[in-house]
């Protein structure tokens, strides 16, 4: 499971402004967000090999109410459950009332907590770190967010001691500098394939109430699955084994398998980093909207992490009984306008409720996957690559033409598909996206995301 940073403090002390250093960290990859209409509240990281995922659990005062007073609860819930909190107060201001509260409450928690001194671009970091002591939360971090200062030590201590993402340490094969024009022998590659015991980890993915778990036991409760027993259970996702048409499936339930006698439906809880690890572990991703609710800011700030991770994905709009079609043709409408972003993923409308349209999802799991984690060889990417550029040759820069050489896989689920050359840090966005919708035409890829890298080599 990757470990869960929560970033926690009074509005304005510059938790964004970190949040985005430690996420923007791929920007020679290409992914296109826009079509979200808010601030993304939850990210992926990396540092030094690890992958771990950040929240920024908004800003706390203690005194919401209404939908502000649901937020604050998520807030509180996710501090609950990360691995570390960072604690955000701002040296500029000094200590205020709100930042004695909220280390009231982050005492009383048994949590590995570290305080944050942002801003020491403005104040001397002693001075800042005298500061907040009396917050009894430990020795501050100094840090200035805005320009890295100080990050680096910060997450030395909140991640170090976590081990390194799965195959981390045999670094990808720098294939063939220096050989012009030639594409090297098969490159040396991280590439996780289908795992034989688990076969395709899907999650079933929503916010509370869509019918996750409605659709969780139609699911399994269908004729021609054979469920197994549970192999165990990580936190609190239950993850169960099954069998449909001789193809073995693992269902991440982030709701938890109910039973019908109601004992545990009312203690059943939305939980944000459950859904965010379920999500960072899965192949596919079933994402589960309410077709009556239409697609609200919270579905598309989830949508925007699946994204981020890459996993492949599939749509299903529950609860499509029972709609006329008015407001059938309404929900379509809105969902061309918002969903662009995931324009990639087949959408599917079902009633969980009645199993209507509930089989049909495992074709395009299935499709998804296969696109997700197919091996295609380096002289075939390399083809596709030369056939795109000579049909749209790429721009000259400063009088010379960007020369693409060859293309390779460096990694799967999502596919990353590595393109060598020299001048590449020219290479227009409009000329990437145009490389990468032509691997996705050839590659026939659906249901899951690609990224394109640029490596220079002169
Ligand atoms: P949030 O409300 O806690 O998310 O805070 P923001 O990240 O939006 O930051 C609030 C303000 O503080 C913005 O104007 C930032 O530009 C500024 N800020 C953030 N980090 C730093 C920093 O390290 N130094 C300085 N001088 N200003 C910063
Ligand atoms: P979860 O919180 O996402 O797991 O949602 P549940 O599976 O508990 O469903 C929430 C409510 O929606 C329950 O009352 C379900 O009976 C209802 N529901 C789930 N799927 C459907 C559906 O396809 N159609 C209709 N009409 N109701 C549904």
């Amino acid at each position: 499971m990757v470990p869960v940073i929560a970033l926690v403090g009074r509005p304005n002390v510059g938790k964004s402004t970190l949040f985005n250093r430690l996420t923007k960290s791929r920007d020679a990859i290409v992914a296109d967000y826009s079509g979200l209409t808010r601030d993304r509240k939850y990210g992926e990281a990396k540092w030094q090999g690890r992958t771990y995922i950040v929240i920024d659990t908004g800003g706390i005062s203690g005194d919401e109410e209404g939908i502000d007073a649901k937020m604050a609860e998520q807030s509180l819930q996710a501090i609950e459950e990360a691995d570390a909190v960072l604690f955000m107060v701002d040296s500029r201001a000094g200590m205020t009332a709100a930042d004695q509260m909220i280390a009231e409450h982050l005492r009383k928690k048994n949590k590995r907590t570290f305080l944050v001194a942002n801003k020491v671009d403005t104040v001397d970091p002693e001075i800042a770190r005298a500061e907040f002591s009396p917050l009894a939360i430990g020795d501050a971090f100094p840090v200035a967010a805005a320009h890295g200062r100080g990050v680096n030590a910060l997450l030395q201590a909140a991640l170090g001691a976590f081990p390194k993402d799965e195959g981390e340490e045999d670094e990808l094969a720098e294939a063939g500098e220096g050989e012009e024009g030639a594409a090297p022998a098969e490159p040396k590659q991280r590439i996780p394939g289908p795992d034989e015991k688990s076969g395709i980890k899907i999650a079933i993915i929503g916010r509370p109430n869509v019918g996750k778990s409605t659709l969780v036991n139609r699911m399994l409760g269908e004729e021609r699955v054979i469920v197994y027993d549970q192999a165990g259970t990580t936190r609190d996702s239950i993850y169960i084994p099954f069998e449909r048409d001789e193809v073995k499936y693992t269902l991440i339930d982030t709701a938890g398998v109910r039973r019908r006698g109601k004992i545990f439906e009312a203690v059943e809880k939305f939980s944000v980093v459950k859904t965010l690890q379920a999500i960072q572990d899965a192949n596919v991703v079933v994402f589960v909207m309410d077709a009556r609710e239409g697609v609200v800011d919270h579905d598309l700030n989830l949508l925007g992490f699946v994204l981020e991770t890459g996993r492949a994905l599939v749509i299903a709009l529950n609860k499509w009984d029972g709609m006329d079609s008015h407001e059938r043709e309404r929900v379509k409408t809105e969902l061309e306008r918002r969903l662009q972003f995931v324009d990639f993923a087949d959408i599917h409308f079902i009633s969980a409720l009645h199993g209507t349209g509930v089989g049909h999802l495992y074709k395009s799991v299935q499709e998804s996957f296969r696109s997700a984690v197919t091996r295609w060889p380096t002289s075939f990417l390399t083809q596709v690559l030369e056939d795109a550029v000579s049909t749209h040759q790429p721009p000259l820069v400063n009088g010379r033409r960007i020369k693409l050489r060859y293309a390779h896989l460096g990694g799967a689920n999502p596919p990353l598909i590595v393109i060598h050359g020299n001048q590449v840090d020219a290479v227009p966005r409009a000329y990437s996206r145009y490389l990468e919708n032509t691997y996705r035409r050839v590659l026939k890829l659906v249901g899951t995301p690609i990224r394109i890298e640029f490596k220079g080599g002169d």
